[in-house]
């Protein structure tokens, strides 16, 4: 989890902005805010948002607020596909172990990001196409998901893209040293 353990270890980073960093890891900025659990985004509390943005990536450090939020986005990439592992089932609960603050938290950073015009540094966007898993992933890297419908009959075996590690299923598939 995101809490004083961090804190007290974190190197402090210097000024840093909402318009720095990505959406996700606005939204782990706020996670280790003050910012209420249960807060609803409103426009005119806007400067109150960002504050707490700094707020949290001061807490964090930035190394650790650009590495959550890269595990947090692969393991999202991975959730939606239903491809997660155990391991990263209880990586990613260790670490935001408040699941409804979590969902809080990315609403509002979305508010403040789709619907206030807050702008978006280059490096924060190239982050943000850069995420992370956090453990094994099932591709073992390779890119490709290998899957069987039926365990027992390799014939019914297919490969699914890595949603992190081939996000545009273009990698070239290697099975067995053979190149598809
Ligand atoms: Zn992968």
């Amino acid at each position: 989890m995101l809490t004083a353990t961090h804190v007290a270890s974190a190197p402090r980073s210097l000024a840093v902005s909402a318009e720095d960093l990505s959406n996700l890891e606005r939204a782990v900025a706020l996670y280790a805010s003050d910012m209420p659990s249960r807060f609803r985004w409103r426009r005119s509390e806007n400067a109150t948002v960002s504050a707490w943005i700094v707020q949290g990536a001061d807490r964090l450090g930035l190394a650790e607020l650009y590495r959550s939020a890269a595990y947090l986005q692969g393991y999202l990439l991975l959730d939606m596909a239903r491809s997660t592992t155990t391991e990263q089932d209880r990586a990613h609960r260790a670490r935001f172990r408040d699941a409804r603050r979590l969902d809080r938290a990315e609403e509002v950073a979305s508010s403040l990001t789709c619907l206030t015009g807050t702008g978006m540094s280059q490096a924060a966007k190239d982050r943000g196409s850069r995420p992370l898993v956090e453990g094994v992933c099932r591709c073992g890297g390779s890119g490709w998901i290998a899957d069987a419908l039926d365990p027992d009959d390799p014939t019914t075996a297919f490969h699914t893209a890595c949603p992190v590690h081939n996000r545009t299923g273009t990698r070239p598939l290697v099975v067995r040293g053979v190149a598809a």
